[in-house]
């Protein structure tokens, strides 16, 4: 970070101190690039603004007062999704149910998704709405489970105008956190909604799209704009550390199962090829080492200076030799430095993993060793400054870093991982002005194109 109290601003660019068009002097003040959160789903994060949310309730008593009184102001809402409910907070532990649902509303569709993400309850207007081709859907207890619950916000989709409105309280919200710019992983249908904003001037953020593979074939209808730009392809290749589901090889969860790998070696070579004729840049989710060395493997047919820049999201349980063969292979690593939060003793990560859980997101160790780092968040929660936290306070010595290097990750990593290093990411005449300034208290300032999008009330 540059302890500096003058900047230079002109034509939305930093300029030479000669000749300034607008001067902004913060003596004691620190100053940074704008942040680039790499890891994002924005648009989940933007719905979840208009709806019930369950995380702070305390028992199933409560849930459906909250439920009954939102539903009683909202009348309007034509179907009601509330998040987040957590049942191991409460006293009762006991799941919802589809009855109790009925009871709180007969007539409009009501769904409660879990915490989790991955269980939802519904009441019979709610299930009566979900089509047939969805499998996991109990109708006698109103249960959901798995794909159906992943695609709720596609069964009950909102309306264009209110997904434009809660995407731009969304956004007023993380530019407070000191972000510029995002790398989002979207289906066709939000690309074309943040370009919608764009055309009436109203987004802010540079958002850098990864499509969903389900929607490869869509991806030609897609066209760059100044604001908006077409990334690539976010594939899967296993799941996560919470729900076991990470694949493992050296590693091992203290339940049984080694969890299970999405995709298949020859699979990621295609889309690899596919990827390469293209032009366009892969960004594949890996957790478990078993899910990390495929891709490594498939990498062979990758040119070693990855020109594509193709990168592997999470990397959370890599060992040793596969961090050297990923850097030899100049694959660029998407970690999310506030992950480190499940990694403290005792915490979700021990509990999952056991004795070797320490070998989680080794950070410094990447970075020693040489890796192209990129920050994001991946939503849980938004925050740079968390995320900084996390990783400079991590519990073991090969996650932990200096501050500065963590700024750089979240800054330059995130420009080198967008091609846009010659354009943000670092503060130098003729890089855009997209910059934060900060304080004790946190982000005071963040400034867009030159612009102050966002100045905290003293
Ligand atoms: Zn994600």
């Amino acid at each position: 970070m540059l302890k500096i109290n003058d900047i230079y601003i002109e034509n939305r660019l930093i300029a030479s101190p000669s000749k300034p068009d607008r001067e902004f002097l913060f003596p004691g003040k620190d100053i940074c690039p704008g942040f680039c959160d790499s890891h994002t789903h924005f648009i989940q994060f933007a719905l979840k603004k208009n709806r019930l949310n369950l995380s702070k309730i305390e028992s199933k008593k409560e849930l459906y007062e909250r439920l009954s009184e939102w539903i009683r102001v909202k009348e309007r809402e034509e179907v009601t999704i509330a998040e987040d409910w957590d049942e191991s907070n409460w006293e009762d532990e006991e799941f919802p149910t589809k009855k109790e649902l009925n009871k709180i509303s007969s007539k409009k569709p009501i769904i409660l998704r879990r915490v989790c993400g991955h269980i939802a309850i519904a009441n019979d207007p709610g299930l009566s709405r979900i089509p047939p081709t969805y499998t996991i859907v109990n109708h006698r207890t109103g249960i959901l489970k798995e794909e159906v619950v992943l695609k709720i916000n596609e069964i009950f989709p909102p309306s264009k105008e209110g997904m434009q409105e809660v995407t731009l309280l969304a956004q007023s919200e993380i530019i407070k956190l000191g972000i510029t710019s995002i790398h989002d992983i979207v289906i066709p249908e939000h690309f074309n909604l943040y370009q919608a904003l764009e055309d009436k001037g109203k987004l802010k953020l540079s958002i850098y799209g990864f499509i969903t593979e389900n929607y490869i074939d869509k991806m030609k209808n897609l066209k760059s704009s100044y604001r908006v730009k077409l990334a690539g392809i976010k594939i899967f290749t296993d799941g996560s550390i919470g729900a076991r589901t990470a694949a493992l090889k050296d590693f091992h969860y203290t339940q049984k199962g080694n969890g299970l790998l999405l995709k298949n070696k020859e699979e990621l070579e295609e889309l690899i090829q596919f990827a390469n004729n293209k032009g366009y840049q892969l960004a594949i989710h890996a957790i478990g080492d078993l899910a990390i060395q495929m891709i490594l493997d498939a990498m062979d047919k990758n040119p070693i200076d990855n020109p594509g820049r193709h990168r592997i999201e999470h990397f959370e349980l890599a060992t040793d030799e596969q961090i050297r063969e990923a850097i030899e292979k100049n694959i660029i690593l998407s970690m999310q430095p506030n992950f480190l939060k499940w990694s403290k003793p005792g915490g979700l990560y021990e509990k999952a993993l056991g004795k070797n859980y320490k070998d989680n997101n080794r950070i410094c160790f990447i970075m020693r060793e040489g890796g192209m780092v990129t920050f994001g968040s991946d939503g849980m929660p938004y925050g740079p400054l968390f995320g900084i936290k996390q990783v400079t306070e991590a519990p073991f010595t090969p996650q932990r870093i200096e501050k500065m290097d963590a700024i750089r990750a979240y800054t330059q990593g995130g420009a080198y991982a967008s091609f846009k290093e010659g354009e943000v990411g670092s503060i130098e005449e003729g890089m855009r002005a997209d910059l934060v300034i900060i304080d004790k208290q946190g982000i005071y300032m963040t400034i867009i194109d030159g612009r102050i999008i966002y100045q905290r009330e003293s």
